[in-house]
């Protein structure tokens, strides 16, 4: 890709991040943060999940509408109707994404699915084509892909690539991994998938063995450059790798120079949008957390 040294910062607080007790939000409210997200210059916000309900297609909408600085995304299983769906509550943002995910682990195929490798693979192909028409942006996440088989991810990745996706998303979904082991995954599957210089790898992670930043950097330091995360770790169950730790912790290690320079125009404004949006979803600070650099 053009940028290889560019961090994106993707945030899903108002998808993921919306899935915490308590942190649902209407569409003026996902309007608003949206708006402090673009401030923060956050680079991918992630509006919502449009197939899911008539107000989170909306909710999207607005977003797409409203946003202009940031790439606005929306989520799509690798079903033809969630993507027409997304890519209509997109069709007026500035820079539209869709992301489109299939499960890759074995459980998950077998027994979410009821699916073999070879249709998982053909299912998530044609998703991203599909959503191609919509868009040029495409992220394809390979869902539970913690758990998934390297020699299957590597598969998978080097079809959808074909296919026209931009974004190849890592999630540790179930919160599973171990930092040396999940950025070593990054490591081989960037080694190995053979079309792997044409999409950014990014990485998801959660919270539930509190590994997710760890994680997270782990995946960096082994060449992911896009980190998804949401304001203070909101997030599905134990939450998701929080933004504001991300950008610190990425400008205070040992990460490439260029790496540390993208991240820190953020910086500036991390406190103040934090503050509002942390007001927003009636979430309180974690006391933990550190806001200056
Ligand atoms: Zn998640």
């Amino acid at each position: 890709m053009s940028q290889p040294d560019q961090l994106i910062i993707f945030d899903t607080t108002l998808r993921d991040g919306e899935q915490s007790p308590g942190a649902s939000m209407t569409k003026d409210e996902k309007v608003r943060i949206g708006k402090a997200l673009e401030k923060l210059q956050v680079d991918v916000i992630e509006a919502g999940f449009p197939i899911a309900s008539h107000g989170d297609f909306e909710a999207v909408s607005a977003v797409a509408k409203a946003v202009k600085d940031s790439t606005v995304c929306g989520l799509a299983r690798a079903l033809d109707k969630d993507i027409d769906r997304a890519g209509e509550a997109l069709k007026e943002a500035t820079s539209g994404r869709i992301h489109t995910f299939i499960a890759t682990s074995p459980i998950h195929m077998q027994h979410k699915l009821r699916m073999n490798p070879d249709q998982v693979v053909e299912q998530a192909v044609h998703a991203v084509k599909r959503a191609r028409n919509y868009t040029d942006n495409v992220e394809f996440s390979a869902e539970d892909a913690g758990r998934s088989e390297i020699d299957f991810l590597c598969r998978i990745f080097e079809a959808v690539i074909n296919a026209g996706a931009t974004t190849l998303n890592v999630p540790d979904t179930v919160g599973y991994a171990m930092p040396h082991q999940f950025g070593d995954l990054i490591h081989r599957m960037r080694e190995r998938v053979p079309n792997a210089d044409k999409a950014i790898f990014s990485v998801h992670c959660h919270n539930d063995l509190g590994l997710e930043v760890a994680n997270s950097l782990s995946a960096v330091s082994n060449g992911a450059r896009q980190v998804e995360c949401t304001i203070n770790g909101l997030g599905e169950r134990a939450g998701n790798a929080s933004l504001e730790e991300i950008v610190m912790a990425v400008r205070t290690l040992l990460l490439p120079d260029k790496v540390r320079h993208h991240t820190d125009r953020r910086l500036l404004q991390i406190g103040i949008q934090h503050y509002r949006i942390s007001s927003a979803t009636q979430q309180g600070h974690r006391r933990s957390k550190c806001l200056c650099p």
